[in-house]
């Protein structure tokens, strides 16, 4: 048996399965510190005899085995969550090998294997929600360099008629700061999901998101491009963006067609955790 745990922002999602992504017990743990949220997560896991544990996380984080502070939640403004031994406090208490790696490139894991981009040894996931960050399988592994990509945060070409000033703390306007879930909220005065009939709202965010999405295809050429996130439950944004890409990239790269080029997640709310399950599997195959 296999242990996964999906630790995001709000809440963190812990599970059971088996090495072909079979989910077969799950719970949902509110992520308040650490002291309060990982002994709920370590409960959870006590009843069960597990091979290993994969745990995707919000980050950034330090994925470096050579790292002294490999397994460490690094720079995150969540309170007490910076500079957290993650995988040291899970390994202590269950003694079973880990796999780590943020939440993005667990889905982009997850989607690989048997979602979206099943079968394709290529492939980018973006999520869009409270952050934006994303994660590409690139020639068949997890895209990795000294660290994880923090893709959320590139730089994008503001809109003339766009005066919100931005919502990255470390950034300011980013695209992060420009177009996650709070950044919609702090820019129009309300949460997305009470802004559906604002045309203008998604318009905004399209052209922002095709920005990012031209980056990176020219940069990485994903094979396919799988969007998820709350934000992306707003389905005109998936349109939107289709519509300011084609502008901007102006047929100087040849792509797919691009209903079948840019998805929302095979596994849906899934991708994560199944990826979770994936980065556990090759825990206990090391
Ligand atoms: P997290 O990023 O914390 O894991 P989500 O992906 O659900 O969680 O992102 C939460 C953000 O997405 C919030 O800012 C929220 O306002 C926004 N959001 C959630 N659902 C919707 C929706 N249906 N339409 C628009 N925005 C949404
Ligand atoms: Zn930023």
């Amino acid at each position: 048996m296999l242990g996964a745990i999906e630790a995001g922002g709000t809440k963190f999602v812990c599970a059971v399965g088996d090495s072909n992504g079979k989910i077969v017990e799950r719970v949902q743990i509110p992520t308040a510190v650490p002291e309060e949220t990982i002994p709920k997560v370590l409960e959870f896991f006590q009843s069960y005899s597990l091979d290993a544990v994969g745990i995707g996380s919000f980050g950034p984080i330090d994925v470096n085995p050579e790292s002294p502070t490999y397994g460490y939640i690094t720079s995150t403004p969540k309170e007490g969550w910076m500079n957290y031994p993650f995988v040291q406090s899970i390994k202590e208490a269950l003694s079973v090998p880990i796999g780590f790696n943020t939440d993005v490139n667990a889905a982009a894991l997850g989607e690989a294997t048997y979602g979206a981009a099943k079968d394709l040894d290529s492939c980018l996931y973006i999520t869009v929600g409270t952050g934006i960050g994303a994660g590409a399988i690139v020639q068949g592994k997890l895209l990795q360099g000294w660290s994880h990509p923090e893709m959320g945060h590139i730089l994008v070409r503001r809109h003339p008629g766009d005066q919100y000033e931005g919502k990255c703390g470390y950034h300011q306007d980013c695209l992060e700061g420009l177009a996650s879930g709070p950044a919609i909220e702090a820019r129009w005065g309300d949460k997305g999901v009470n802004l559906v009939d604002r045309e203008e709202v998604w318009e905004l965010e399209g052209y922002y998101l095709a920005q990012a999405l031209m980056q990176y295809i020219l940069i990485l050429s994903p094979k396919k491009i799988i969007l998820g996130g709350g934000v992306m439950k707003q389905k005109q944004v998936f349109t939107n963006i289709r519509k300011y890409l084609v502008e901007l990239l102006n047929d100087y790269v040849t792509l797919p067609d691009l209903h079948s080029y840019i998805v929302s997640p095979g596994l849906g709310d899934d991708a994560g955790i199944t990826g979770a399950l994936m980065l556990a599997r090759e825990a206990a195959e090391k």
